[in-house]
C-alpha cells in the first residue's frame, strides 16, 4: 500500500480490469484506489430497471474480487451528488490524479464536465480516455468536418478511416493500492426483498462479469459468428451473440470484440469462405449500430426524448393508457406481439426482430408516443442502454433521417408467419393459443369457430381480439401524416412571418410519460431500500417459488368489452426459456452485502440551457487525442441533408420522405434536458 500521491481510477460502464485504459494508466503513475460510485437519482427518469441493477450488483462483485486479487479493492459508495463524492474521495485518499472513461448520453457529458472542472479547480489532474467505442464521435465526419446524419455513411466513414481501432490492452499484471483507510465504502443496495425472488431466476440464463462476458464473446466467436448471417433473424433461437448486457456495462470491450471478429474475418477471406465473410460483415454492422448510437447521442444529446426530424414533433399521437397497457401486458390480440411481451416481462430480454415487430406495432398500429415504448423498454432490459434504446426507437417511429418510412405499417400477422413460421414461439408464450393450430396461429380471429372451440379459445375471453384492426390503423395513420404536414405547414408560415419563434426552436415539453412510468423520486422508501422504484408490477419476472405462473392484475384490461376473462394468462411452466439462452455455466461470483448510510438529497432537477443557435452539436473535446473530456458544444453554422436512398435496416432511406417534400430537416433543439 503507497499513501499519498495516490490516482483515483473512477469506473462507471467500464467495469473490467481488461482493455480498460483508465485502469491501465492509472496503474502505470502508481498506487491507485478504485472508486464505483452509485448515485441513480441523477438519471431522473433513466433510473435503472430492476433487471438492469441485478446484472449491475453481480458485475460489480466480480469487479471487485478481480481488483482484489490484482492488489486493490473497489471503494464503493451511495452517492446523491457524484461530483461532490469524488472530492471526498480525492480528500481522504490525498489522490493527486483522476483517472476515468468516456461517456456518451447527455447526463454524463454534463456530470463529466462537472467533475474535470471542480477537480482540476482543486489541482487534481483529471486524465480520460475513450473505452467504449472504436473511435470517438469528434474522429468521424464527412468531408466538410460535419458530421454524419446517416448511419450507413457513417459506417462506411469508420471502416475506411485512415488509423484502425487501438488494440485492447491486457489486464494489469498488479495493482499497488492507493491508502484508502481515511475512505469509507457503502455496502449498495441494487435490489430489495420483493425483488431478489423475481431476479433469482435471472442467474439461470445470464452470467454476469468481465470475464464471463470474455467467455461469451469467446463461445460466440467459435460457433454462431459462422452463421451469423443466416440465423440472426431467427427470433426464437440463440444465435445471435447475446453481449448487449456485457457491453452496456463495458464488461467487455468493443475493441476486443472487433479484434477477434477481424482476426476470423482474415481466416474466412483466406479461406474463401462466402457464408462467414458475410456473417463478419453483417456482425460489425451491428457492432457499428451500437457506435453510431453514441455518435448519435453526442451529436444529438436529446436523442432520448426529442425527434431528430423537425416535422415528428407535429405528429398527432394517440395518449392512451389503457392501449399502453394492453401492450405491456400482451394482450392486444395480435398473437406474435403479445408473446413478445410476454417474453420480455418474463426474461427481461427479446430477440432484436421482435424488438422490432413490437416497438413497430406500438407507434404504427397503436400510434402511441414512442417515448413510452423506450422507457418501457429501459426499465425491463436486461440490457437497457438508453442510447441503443433511442436509436431503436426513433428508428422504428421514423424520426430518423434513414429511418422505417413514417407510413409503413407491419402486418403482425404477416410477421408471424415469417419470424415464427410453425408458431412455436407464440405457443411458448401464450399457452392459451397452445392448441390452435399452425394455419390460424398468427391470426386467431379468422379462425372457423370449430377450431378456436376445440383449441379451447374463446375470442374476447381467454383471448382478446385485436385491440386496433389493421385498416382503421392505415387510415388512422394516413389522417395523423396529413395532420402532421399541415401543423408543419402552418408553424413555418407562422416562422416565415415572423410570429414564432421558429420550427427548431420550440420550448414545447414531449408527451409526458404515465403515471405508472413516472420515477416516484419523493416517494422514494426509506434510505436503505433506495434503490427500489417499483413502478409496475407487470413487469417482475415471476419468483422461482412461484414458478412462471402470474398474479393477476387487477386493474381493467384493455380489452375493455371482454373484461370478463381478463386474466393475464399465465406463461408456461414447462418453459426452458433460460437454459435456452445460456451457454455458460453461471458463475454468480462474490455478492456485495447490504448496508447504505445517509439521507436521500433532493434531486437536482436541473436544466443545462446550450449557447449558440443551432443544436445539431460539434463534437469536441476540450484538447485532441487521449485524456481530455468530451464536451458537448452546440456547432457554428446549420446545416440540413438530402437524405438518399440506401439499401435495407437502419441506413434504408425512407422514400416516403423524398415524396415529401416540405421538410426534411434536423431539429434544431436547443435545451438539454437533464432529467429525461
Ligand atoms: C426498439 C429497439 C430498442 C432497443 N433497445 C436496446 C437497448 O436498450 N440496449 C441494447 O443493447 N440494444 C437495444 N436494441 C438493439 C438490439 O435489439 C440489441 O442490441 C440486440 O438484440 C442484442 O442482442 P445481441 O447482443 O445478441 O445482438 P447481436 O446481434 O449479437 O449484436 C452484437 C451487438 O451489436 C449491438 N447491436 C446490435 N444491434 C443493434 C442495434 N439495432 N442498435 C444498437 N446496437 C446494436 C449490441 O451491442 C449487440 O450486443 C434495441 C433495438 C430496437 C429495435
Amino acid at each position: 500500500m503507497s499513501s499519498g500521491g495516490c490516482s483515483i481510477v473512477w469506473f462507471r460502464r467500464d467495469l473490467r480490469v481488461e482493455d480498460n485504459p483508465a485502469l491501465a494508466a492509472g496503474v502505470r503513475s502508481g498506487a491507485v484506489v478504485a472508486v464505483f460510485i452509485w448515485a441513480p437519482e441523477e438519471e431522473g427518469h433513466f433510473y435503472p430497471g430492476r433487471v438492469s441493477r441485478w446484472w449491475l450488483k453481480h458485475s460489480l462483485a466480480l469487479l471487485d474480487s478481480s481488483l482484489r486479487s490484482l492488489g486493490t479493492s473497489l471503494i464503493t459508495t451511495r452517492s446523491t451528488d457524484t461530483v461532490s463524492s469524488l472530492l471526498d474521495v480525492v480528500k481522504s485518499t490525498g489522490a493527486t490524479q483522476l483517472f476515468f472513461n468516456h461517456l456518451y448520453d447527455p447526463l454524463s457529458l454534463v456530470r463529466d464536465h462537472r467533475a474535470k472542472e471542480a477537480l482540476t479547480s482543486q489541482g487534481i489532474g483529471v486524465h480520460s480516455f475513450n473505452a467504449d467505442l472504436l473511435y470517438e464521435p469528434w474522429e468521424v465526419n464527412d468531408d466538410h468536418g460535419h458530421p454524419f446524419t446517416t448511419f450507413t455513411a457513417f459506417w462506411e466513414k469508420c471502416l475506411t478511416m485512415p488509423y484502425d481501432p487501438e488494440s485492447p490492452l491486457l489486464p494489469p499484471m498488479k495493482i499497488t493500492s492507493g491508502d484508502v483507510s481515511r475512505c469509507t465504502s457503502d455496502t449498495l443496495v441494487f435490489e430489495d426483498e420483493s425483488e431478489k425472488g423475481s431476479n433469482a431466476l435471472l442467474a439461470r440464463a445470464w452470467s454476469p462479469g468481465w470475464s464471463n462476458a470474455d467467455k461469451a464473446l469467446a463461445t460466440f466467436i467459435n460457433g454462431p459468428l459462422l452463421e451469423y448471417s443466416k440465423n440472426r433473424r431467427k427470433a426464437d433461437s440463440a444465435t445471435t451473440s447475446f453481449l448487449s448486457p456485457h457491453l452496456h456495462f463495458g464488461e467487455v470491450s468493443v475493441r476486443k470484440v472487433f479484434h477477434l471478429v477481424r482476426i476470423k474475418q482474415v481466416l474466412w477471406a483466406n479461406e474463401a469462405n462466402k457464408a462467414g465473410e458475410e456473417s463478419v460483415n453483417l456482425f460489425l454492422k451491428s457492432i457499428g449500430l451500437r457506435e453510431y448510437s453514441r455518435y448519435m447521442s453526442f451529436n444529438h444529446p436529446y436523442s432520448h426524448e426529442k425527434p431528430l426530424l423537425g416535422h415528428l414533433k407535429f405528429f398527432p399521437w394517440v395518449v392512451d393508457e389503457g392501449y399502453f397497457k394492453a401492450w405491456r401486458q400482451g394482450r392486444t390480440g395480435y398473437p406474435l406481439v403479445d408473446a413478445g411481451m410476454r417474453e420480455l416481462w418474463a426474461t427481461g430480454w427479446l430477440h432484436d426482430r421482435i424488438r422490432v415487430v413490437v416497438s413497430s406495432f406500438f407507434v404504427k398500429v397503436l400510434q402511441l408516443p414512442w417515448r413510452w415504448g423506450m422507457k418501457y423498454f429501459w426499465d425491463t432490459l436486461l440490457d437497457a442502454d438508453l442510447e441503443s434504446d433511442a436509436l431503436g426507437w426513433q428508428y422504428i417511429s421514423g424520426t430518423l433521417p434513414d429511418g422505417r418510412e413514417v407510413d409503413r405499417i407491419d402486418n403482425p400477422q404477416f410477421e408471424g408467419y415469417k419470424f415464427d413460421p410453425n408458431g412455436e414461439y407464440v405457443r411458448r408464450w401464450l399457452p392459451e393459443l397452445a392448441r390452435l393450430p399452425t394455419e390460424w396461429i398468427h391470426h386467431p380471429w379468422n379462425a372457423p369457430e370449430s377450431v378456436l372451440v376445440a383449441a379451447g379459445i374463446e375470442l374476447g375471453s381467454n383471448y382478446p381480439r385485436p385491440i386496433v384492426e389493421i385498416d382503421a390503423a392505415k387510415a388512422r395513420l394516413e389522417e395523423a401524416l396529413s395532420e402532421m404536414w399541415q401543423l408543419e405547414a402552418a408553424a413555418r408560415a407562422a416562422l416565415e412571418n415572423g410570429t414564432d419563434e421558429g420550427l427548431g426552436d420550440s420550448e414545447s415539453m414531449p408527451i409526458a410519460f404515465p403515471n405508472d412510468l413516472q420515477m416516484d423520486i419523493d416517494n422514494e422508501p426509506e434510505r436503505n431500500n433506495a434503490t427500489t422504484v417499483q413502478h409496475y408490477e407487470d413487469q417482475m419476472v415471476p419468483s422461482m417459488a412461484s414458478s412462471f405462473f402470474r398474479v393477476e392484475d387487477e386493474e381493467a384490461s384493455l380489452d375493455l368489452q371482454n373484461s370478463a376473462a381478463d386474466n393475464r394468462a399465465e406463461v408456461p411452466t414447462d418453459l426452458n426459456v433460460y437454459q435456452e439462452l445460456r451457454r455458460e455455466v453461471v458463475n454468480p461470483g462474490h455478492m456485495q452485502t447490504v448496508q447504505i448510510n445517509g439521507i436521500l438529497p433532493q434531486f437536482n432537477d436541473s436544466t443545462l440551457i446550450l449557447n449558440g443557435e443551432n443544436s445539431t452539436a460539434e463534437s469536441s473535446s476540450s484538447s485532441s487525442g487521449r485524456g481530455v473530456v468530451p464536451v458537448w458544444s452546440p456547432s457554428a453554422s446549420s446545416y440540413s441533408e438530402q437524405f438518399v436512398g440506401e439499401e435495407s435496416g437502419i441506413g434504408t432511406s425512407s422514400s416516403y420522405l423524398q415524396r415529401q417534400q416540405q421538410s426534411h430537416q434536423l431539429m434544431n433543439w436547443r435545451r438539454l434536458s437533464q432529467t429525461g
